[in-house]
């Protein structure tokens, strides 16, 4: 996943493959993208599994991330691992997405970086701790 969308190239894919069909797509991407003030999304490696249905390629994503975070409670920058598992279904032959599904477009791509994002994003926690026993700064935190 780059700044820009991040697509996969399904031509081949749909031009021979029969519905049931299957492929596993590698992704690894060094990545710089500020999710908001306190997190910079790193890196994202891991599997999108497409499988060809009769209206649609459902993609079936297991992506682990890297992101630099601040510690909630000690305030110190450290680097958390996510990991996220999801599906979505890119719509075959149609200009105009249904509810809760994508498209693939007309040079037969699908863009996979934002719903990647979305993800993501949903993932990370609002007090992120660089470890569960982390004392902070105070030894006696208000809570
Ligand atoms: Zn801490």
């Amino acid at each position: 996943m780059k700044q820009e969308p991040y697509k996969i190239d399904v031509k081949d894919f749909l031009a021979k493959g029969r519905v049931g069909d299957r492929s596993d797509i590698e992704i690894n991407e060094k990545l710089n993208i500020q999710l908001d003030e306190e997190n910079v999304l790193r890196e994202i490696s891991g599997k999108v599994t497409l499988t060809l249905l009769e209206t649609e390629i459902l993609a079936e994503f297991g992506i682990n991330y890297f992101c630099e975070t601040i510690c909630a409670r000690c305030l110190k920058e450290f680097e958390r691992q996510g990991k996220v598992k999801f599906e979505r279904g890119y719509l075959i032959g149609r200009r105009i997405p249904e509810e809760d599904k994508l498209l693939v477009d007309k040079n037969f791509q699908i863009e996979i970086g934002k719903p990647a994002l979305e993800e993501i994003t949903l993932d990370i926690p609002m007090k992120p701790l660089c470890d569960k026993s982390c004392k902070g700064l105070s030894p006696n935190p208000k809570h």
